[in-house]
């Protein structure tokens, strides 16, 4: 049985997202990350990788990307979350989505995007009303910038 289906999102409110269909104990495998394998070439060539912040697109090595935007790669629909419950975790060219805490059954399955902090920050502004949030789609890391609550020793958790 998966242990996600997908449903409308209560993050994305215009889009959909994972949600859990059982309890689900800190350190699974939930959903493979899937797509293509391209070069850095390839995305470096295509206009398809334009927007400065990649949101499909993963790093996989020093040659090449998985380029996630493909409708059989499911994953593609987790929401971002400033307290997320999964990681994305790469091993060799497979990205997997692996959970870094308990996840009750019917909670939104969501990860950490990564983003860095800089000047277009604002065009991602962040829906997620968990505790952590900073308003915006930025890591962990860079979130004090925004707002000195996050600041690495005062990190709230839930
Ligand atoms: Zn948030």
């Amino acid at each position: 049985m998966s242990l996600y289906k997908i449903k409308k999102s209560n993050i994305d409110k215009n889009g959909r997202g994972l949600y859990a269909t059982k309890n689900i104990k800190a350190g699974t495998k939930i959903i493979e990350y899937v797509g293509n394998i391209i070069t850095k070439k390839q995305t470096e060539n295509s206009d398809k990788f334009d927007n400065s912040k990649p949101i499909y697109l993963f790093n996989l090595n020093k040659r090449y990307d998985l380029d996630g935007n493909v409708p059989w790669n499911p994953a593609r629909l987790i929401n971002h979350s400033c307290s997320n419950n999964c990681e994305y975790e790469g091993t060799g060219l497979k990205i997997w989505v692996i959970s870094n805490k308990e996840i009750k059954k019917g909670e939104e399955i969501t990860c950490d995007y990564g983003f860095g902090y800089d000047s277009d920050y604002k065009q991602f502004p962040c829906k997620c009303k968990s505790i952590n949030c900073c308003g915006f789609i930025i890591r962990t890391e860079s979130r004090w910038r925004i707002n000195k609550k996050f600041r690495k020793n005062s990190r709230i958790s839930r």
